[in-house]
């Protein structure tokens, strides 16, 4: 059976042709708001290569239509919903018909099949299950391989440690800042963490920097994946996957278009070049979005056949999001740059204060600050405070972690 994952570049083109031109007659004829959007626009000369010429769809879009005005489907097709954005505002509300749960989940099946993991597996899945979509598509997809489940949910990480030891768990779903919590209170239990069973982390929901990844691996004795996802896509793990040779990450072509744009003009970016992603999904049925601008930041690496025999486009590992840049004295960054320079020393608890000045404060020794300091101006370019705090004087995160906050 042809999974997709492995499609090659001729059969890519032909059903995302097909699936682009299928959604955007789709979308016309069932939702008022892309027939609205797209009045005065001949759909029927749209290929993916002039996509661009159509009009953005934004979060502010999705807000609008709060409860179900852009859902393309009648009420009792639709099976479950989920959520995105704050707690704060009218909610973003994503609905799914039993296709696109069947979507989801057989895209998470291509990550499962691309990390190697099987019905063998104890697969412990620690983002939430409720509105904000986290744990149900690592669910379908390792119910659907028989893989023994332990659909935990956030939190009580000791607990988390317990499960772990007792049951054998070889593949662990979190954030990326979960698993330095879970090592650190491992080892308030007594536990080298390298002493876990766990084999594989599937790690996403934030941008989390290679460094950062050197020791999650170093201190597990573990391999992470990157799964990058967004509600709007359909959830976790929707869009793509990373390159098993870490090249990347792979975006699922036959399901999503992906674009890179100017974050200020709108204009569409050249390969290499960074910038706002923008996606279309070509595979979904409730509420498929077209030129969706996710806020998300990151660039085209290659669109080109991988080494690893994939020939889906290569998307960088997420960098930030448009609303975590930071700008100083003329210098564009992102928390993630501060964390690859302070995992670098070890350093993993840390928050960034940015008012007229920055403020970075960070669990270690006093004693790096001048090597810290020197790194932050070679490296981004800044002159930050730096503020050495004791172990356990800085929050801890079991879900998303905020390390950045405004002044
Ligand atoms: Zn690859």
């Amino acid at each position: 059976m042809n999974d997709g994952i492995y499609m090659r570049r001729e059969e890519i083109e032909e059903i995302k042709r097909k699936r682009l031109r299928h959604t955007l007659k789709y979308v016309y004829e069932n939702s008022y708001f892309y027939r609205r959007k797209f009045e005065g626009i001949d759909l029927d000369r749209i290929t993916p290569e002039n996509i661009h010429e159509l009009p953005f769809t934004t979060k502010q879009d999705l807000r609008s239509a709060y409860p179900l005005k852009m859902s393309c489907v009648p009420r009792n097709r639709i099976v479950r919903i989920q959520m995105s954005g704050g707690t704060t505002g009218q909610p973003v509300i994503v609905p799914y018909t039993r296709k696109d749960v069947e979507q989801w989940k057989e895209m998470v099946l291509r990550a499962f099949k691309i990390a190697g993991i099987s019905s063998n597996d104890v697969i412990q899945i620690t983002p939430a299950f409720g509105l904000w979509n986290g744990g149900f598509g690592f669910h379908f997809a390792a119910d659907a391989i028989n893989a023994f489940v332990i659909p935990i949910g956030p939190g009580n990480t000791r607990n988390q440690i317990r499960f772990m030891l007792d049951f054998g768990t070889t593949v662990l779903c979190a954030t990326a800042s979960y698993p330095l919590r879970i090592a650190e209170v491992a080892e308030e239990l007594g536990i080298r963490p390298s002493e876990l069973p766990v084999e594989k982390m599937l790690l996403g929901a934030e941008p989390w920097s290679d460094e950062m990844r050197r020791k999650i691996e170093e201190t597990f004795e573990a391999v992470t994946f990157d799964i990058p996802g967004l509600t709007e896509m359909g959830g976790v793990g929707t869009v793509g996957f990373e390159c098993p040779l870490r090249k990347g990450l792979h975006m699922w072509e036959d399901n999503y278009i992906v674009e890179v744009v100017d974050p200020k003009t709108g204009e569409p970016l050249d390969e290499g070049e960074e910038g706002e992603v923008v996606y279309t999904a070509i595979n979904r049925e409730a509420m498929p979005l077209i030129r969706y601008r996710s806020g998300e930041v990151s660039e085209i690496l290659s669109k080109e056949r991988c080494e690893c025999g994939i020939e889906h486009i290569t998307l960088g590992r997420i960098r930030g999001r448009t609303d975590d840049m930071i700008i100083h004295s003329g210098v564009k960054f992102y928390p993630r740059d501060v964390e690859s320079i302070l995992a670098r020393y070890g350093i993993v608890h840390y928050r960034i204060e940015v008012g007229s000045d920055v403020r970075v404060l960070f669990e270690g020794e006093q004693s790096l600050v001048p090597r810290l300091l020197r790194d932050f101006r070679e490296f981004i370019g800044i002159n930050p405070e730096l503020v050495a705090l004791q172990k356990g004087q800085i929050e801890r995160f079991e879900g998303k972690a905020k390390r950045l906050v405004r002044i």
